[in-house]
């Protein structure tokens, strides 16, 4: 609430990374989230323009982390230079050839401002905040299981009532927030780097659920090959 009573919608910005779910759910639940691989702003910039608009969003926080998988990959293709992907190229590691660190560490830091610095570019008129989330300070317990993947479109972070339904742990378990097309290639990243073996397509409430199967049929184009199962659910479940 500010000082008129009016309630000021906020929109996080973050990664995928499954060790966020909870501290997002407690630190954020009223605002909108939309994550990707790594919190990146660029190829979102449509989808959180429209979001700003559609729902009054008067400030935008960015989360960074520490111990980040599209860092790595970051880091791996430009500094090793390991092979990536056109796609992965153009999305994520393109933004950071002219940057001038030489440690993952740098890089997390300079991936902070360099975020930062394209959304108060992108959106001058909006409240823009960072922040680089220590993971070792989120307490997280040790890891069990396969890795799973959710891909939902952005909404506030109602994580444990979902992931309870789909009655999957809710820390390994990656969340995509965004249009499916513009994270094909992290998804991609997901699937080769994390070790992510299913992908849950879900549609909230009032979303159609058919789109969601051609979604899937997409998906299963690019995946199913590779061993990756691919399911679509609506929630809140219908029974
Ligand atoms: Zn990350």
């Amino acid at each position: 609430m500010n000082s008129f009573g009016v309630y000021m919608n906020k929109l996080v910005i973050s990664c995928m990374d499954r060790r966020l779910n909870d501290f997002i759910e407690q630190h954020y639940s009223d605002c909108f989230v939309i994550r990707n691989a790594g919190a990146n702003v660029y190829p979102i910039t449509k989808e959180i323009k429209d979001l700003i608009k559609d729902k009054d969003i008067r400030e935008i926080v960015l989360l960074a982390h520490t111990d980040c998988g599209a860092m790595k990959k970051v880091f791996g293709v430009i500094k090793d230079r390991k092979p990536v992907d056109l796609d992965l190229e153009d999305n994520l590691i393109s933004h950071y050839r002219d940057l001038n660190f030489t440690n993952i560490s740098e890089l997390e830091k300079d991936n902070l401002k360099l975020q930062i610095n394209k959304l108060k570019d992108e959106f001058p008129e909006t409240k823009i905040e960072g922040r680089l989330l220590q993971i070792e300070d989120i307490k997280v317990p040790e890891e069990e299981g396969i890795h799973e993947l959710i891909i939902a479109n952005p909404s506030k972070p109602g994580y444990s009532g979902l992931l309870n339904e789909l009655s999957l742990n809710h820390f390994s378990v990656y969340v995509l927030q965004s249009d499916i097309n513009n994270v094909m290639p992290d998804l991609k990243l997901a699937v080769k780097d994390l070790g992510v073996k299913f992908i849950h397509l879900i549609s909230i409430e009032k979303e159609n659920p058919r789109d969601r199967k051609v979604d899937q049929e997409k998906l299963n184009l690019i995946f199913n090959k590779e061993g990756i199962k691919i399911s679509t659910y609506s929630y809140p479940l219908k029974t």
